[in-house]
């Protein structure tokens, strides 16, 4: 099937999951680049839903913004949405490792049903260009890093990893039947300001300047990760949704400069300005020992360079937390 208007670049972006951390960042810088944007999110209680609303205080003002509560496995939000919608970035998602072990039917109904009802949705409206918001985890405990797009054999751990690659798989069915365009994006451990309350870095941060211990499972010299900041994956994901050169695509978005938790633990007390107090804990099922993004496939097909240095973006985050502790800490959801 011929692409309905792929040759120009997309006007109007529909972003899924855009009151969300990753979300409420690309929704600001699509619209800073001139388009217009309508989010779906159904705020979902993982989190706070007043954290997100406030994620979306400065696009919430914009003439070119719409935000649309509704949820992407609903047929009928979805078939309400603007007729002019050029390009999809699918971001909304049941996201963390840890709870998907606890509630797979969930995170499968939302992150694998969820993208094939949004898929279906775009092939019936003709939508040429749909970005996927996958993740560093499809890679598995995988010992030879760097990771690239082109290790097959995947072997995630994880409910939420194996989502992650059902998404891809779905996204080139329809890339190969409908003439879609399907981008997969593989994220890897995105932090800075707005992020998700359950996620480590936030969340040792919030422990630490609460003097409270911070609960760190394994060995924090020998857990090595990625951590990329989230400008970089913004500008990746704003890029994909003017790539053109081919029909489907997967790309790691990462830092390529893997750090040891022990060393992320000390650049976050250089940056809030406190020590922490560490509660060794053995290893949690689901999470791997280590991660590590090549990116040389990103550089050569959307031009992306990561250009912020752990300890500059964890400045940038510790300021931002300076005036949004409150309202972020103890947001998470106990279920
Ligand atoms: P987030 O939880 O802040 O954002 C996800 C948003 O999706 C939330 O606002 C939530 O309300 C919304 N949502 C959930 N289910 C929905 C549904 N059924 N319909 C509509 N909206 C729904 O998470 P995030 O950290 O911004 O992650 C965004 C995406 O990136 C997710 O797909 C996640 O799996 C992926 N990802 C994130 C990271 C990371 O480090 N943050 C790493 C790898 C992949």
């Amino acid at each position: 099937m011929p692409k309905a208007s792929s040759t120009s670049a997309p006007r109007h972006v529909l972003v899924t999951g855009g009151a969300g951390f990753i979300g409420s960042h690309v929704v600001d810088a699509l619209l800073g680049q001139g388009r217009a944007v309508t989010a779906i999110d159904n705020f979902d209680p993982f989190y706070d839903a007043g954290v997100k609303r406030q994620n979306l205080a400065s696009a919430a003002g914009h003439p070119g913004f719409r935000l649309i509560e509704g949820d992407v496995r609903d047929a009928a939000a979805l078939a309400a949405l603007p007729d002019d919608i050029d390009a999809v970035v699918h971001l909304a998602a049941l996201a963390g490792v840890r709870p998907s072990i606890a509630r797979p039917v969930e995170y499968v109904d939302v992150n694998v049903r969820g993208t094939q009802v949004l898929l279906e949705w775009a092939r019936v409206r003709r939508i040429p260009q749909f970005v996927f918001a996958s993740s560093s985890s499809v890679y598995g405990v995988d010992p030879d890093v760097p990771w690239r797009e082109s290790d097959v054999g995947l072997r995630p751990i994880s409910p939420y990893a194996a989502t992650k690659v059902s998404g891809e798989l779905l996204g080139h069915s329809y890339s190969h039947l409908s003439g879609l365009r399907f981008i997969a994006l593989r994220f890897f451990t995105v932090y800075g300001p707005r992020q998700r309350p359950d996620l480590a870095i936030h969340r040792f941060a919030t422990l630490m300047r609460r003097g409270e211990p911070i609960p760190v499972y394994g060995d924090p010299a020998a857990t090595r990760r990625d951590y990329t900041y989230i400008d970089d994956v913004v500008s990746g994901v704003v890029a994909s949704v003017d790539y053109r050169a081919s029909d489907y695509e997967v790309i790691n978005l990462g830092n390529a400069s893997p750090v040891s938790l022990r060393e992320l633990l000390d650049a976050l007390e250089s940056a809030l300005h406190v020590e922490g107090r560490i509660e060794p804990l053995p290893p949690q099922p689901g999470d791997v020992p280590q991660t590590w993004a090549d990116v040389s496939k990103a550089g050569r097909l959307l031009g992306y360079s990561p250009s912020t240095p752990l300890a500059v973006g964890l400045e940038r985050f510790a300021r931002w937390l300076d005036t949004h502790e409150e309202a972020s800490s103890g947001a998470i959801r106990q279920r």
